[in-house]
């Protein structure tokens, strides 16, 4: 309390005591006009107090307080400098939001804040336009009822949202759409959802021009690649020709696998997911399958490949897909490392959540700096290398792609002069096991 509080306090105090200081030594009744000053000072503070609480319950403005004396002036004086700052900080929050709420309003994209319950707790404008949930009708209700997708609901549910859910909302104008769920705050989960309509159209678009061109390639390559072949068996063919035919037969297949592995690559580039009921792989024997085809063809090479499989796990997907992944992993290993590495192919249950298809060998290895980049097209360590051996740059690319489509996830480690290890983890609900 300031000094100044205690001043005024005792000018109050003095202005019932000196009265009846005199009175009673006037009267010659000093202490019973001294006991009836401390009744008259101790109602005047009661009045100032009921005033004063009558006053903070009615909430009004410090402004229009009733006149007190003392004490209960300071407290007033107190309660107005707080109200000032109050009223201060009030406005320069209800700035913020309503530069944030602009802010959110100026976005391409719809975002909304919700509960965990799904709750909507506000949106912006995009929201209205992408997913058709008004900021004014539709706070507070629920967001699966207002934007029902199944695969929203499902991904909404599960409450795992460390990827992002790529959807194509026919409720909404078939719009492609992706969805982002970020959890913030204590108990507040943000959904951003883009609209991916344009971009996918653009990727579709490109899609479908390089099959159309592999398709219109193909053809007329089966031709000249036949006739090539006739022409380099030719007996009466002079020598000088030989050389020349003989490489472009070469060239003329390596194209052709080209096309093939663009066609490949353009079927199985959509996103969507092999069914699981399309077809029981049996994974052991693909793999015995493709290992043979690779040891006839490695007696140059001399490659040692060993396998170890546990045959009574199948895979559920699509056969032709999955026998060119494991073709892809066994010739790479054999095709980018030297004569004489040896190259181990498993298919196991890695716990009882996956089983994992690996291709190690103990070949020269790949730099860090490539690993991430292998699995996009046509990226190779050595592009020369690569091609000399009949490498397209596609095969990597066509793996990761097809390990995606069976909900799979491939992975690659690889140390300098110790080898390289491939592995496709494939999840439980995939697999099929023998005593099932
Ligand atoms: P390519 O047709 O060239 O084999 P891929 O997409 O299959 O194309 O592989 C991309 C590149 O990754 C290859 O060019 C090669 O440099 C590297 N690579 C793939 N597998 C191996 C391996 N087992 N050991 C070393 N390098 C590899």
């Amino acid at each position: 309390m300031s000094p100044s509080a205690w001043l005024s306090e005792l000018n109050r105090a003095l202005i019932v005591f000196i009265p009846c200081t005199v009175a009673g030594m006037v009267s010659g009744y000093m202490v019973m006009f001294f006991i009836i000053g401390l009744i008259a000072y101790g109602l005047w503070t009661a009045g100032q107090m009921i005033t004063l609480k009558k006053w903070f319950d009615s909430g009004a403005p410090a402004d229009n307080a009733p006149e007190f004396i003392g004490i209960a002036d300071q407290l007033v004086s107190a309660v107005a400098d707080l109200q000032r700052q109050n009223s201060t900080r009030q406005n320069s929050l209800e700035k913020l939001v309503s530069q944030f709420n602009e802010m959110a309003d100026a976005l391409p994209d719809a975002v909304i804040v919700l509960k965990p319950s799904g709750e909507i707790q506000s949106s912006n404008e995009a929201a209205d336009n992408l997913l058709h949930i008004n900021p004014d009708s539709d706070t507070h209700s629920r967001i699966t009822q207002l934007f029902r997708d199944p695969s929203f609901t499902e991904y909404f549910s599960t409450g795992k949202f460390d990827e992002p859910l790529e959807v194509q909302a026919t409720t909404i104008g078939d719009k492609e759409l992706s969805i982002r769920i970020i959890p913030f705050g204590e108990d507040r989960l943000v959904l951003i959802a883009q609209d991916m309509s344009h971009s996918a159209r653009i990727h579709e678009m490109r899609r479908s021009f390089i099959s159309n061109a592999s398709h219109e390639l193909r053809t007329p390559l089966t031709v000249i690649l036949g006739y090539l072949e006739t022409l380099s068996g030719h007996p009466k063919l002079p020598g000088e020709c030989k050389t020349a035919t003989h490489s472009a037969e070469l060239q003329a297949q390596r194209m052709k696998q080209l096309v093939e592995d663009l066609l490949a690559l353009s079927r199985i580039e959509s996103t969507a997911l092999v069914t699981k009921e399309s077809e029981v792989i049996p994974v052991a024997s693909i793999i015995m399958e493709v290992v043979k085809e690779a040891g006839l063809s490695t007696t140059i090479n001399q490659h040692g490949i060993q396998t170890q499989i546990e045959t009574g796990v199948s895979l559920k997907g699509d056969l032709q897909e999955i026998h060119s992944v494991i073709s892809n992993l066994v010739n790479n290993a054999i095709k980018h490392t030297e004569s004489g590495t040896s190259v181990q192919v498993s298919w196991k249950m890695a716990d009882q959540d996956s089983a994992e298809l690996s291709v190690t060998d103990t070949g020269q290895g790949i730099a860090p700096e490539h690993i991430e980049r292998l699995t996009e097209r046509f990226y190779r360590v050595d592009a020369g290398r690569s091609r000399e051996k009949g490498g397209t740059g596609l095969g990597l690319s066509i793996v990761k792609h097809v390990v995606e489509r069976h909900e799979g996830r491939l992975m690659i480690s690889s140390e300098l002069g110790q080898g390289s290890c491939f592995t496709c983890s494939f999840p439980a609900h995939r697999l099929l096991l023998e005593d099932q």
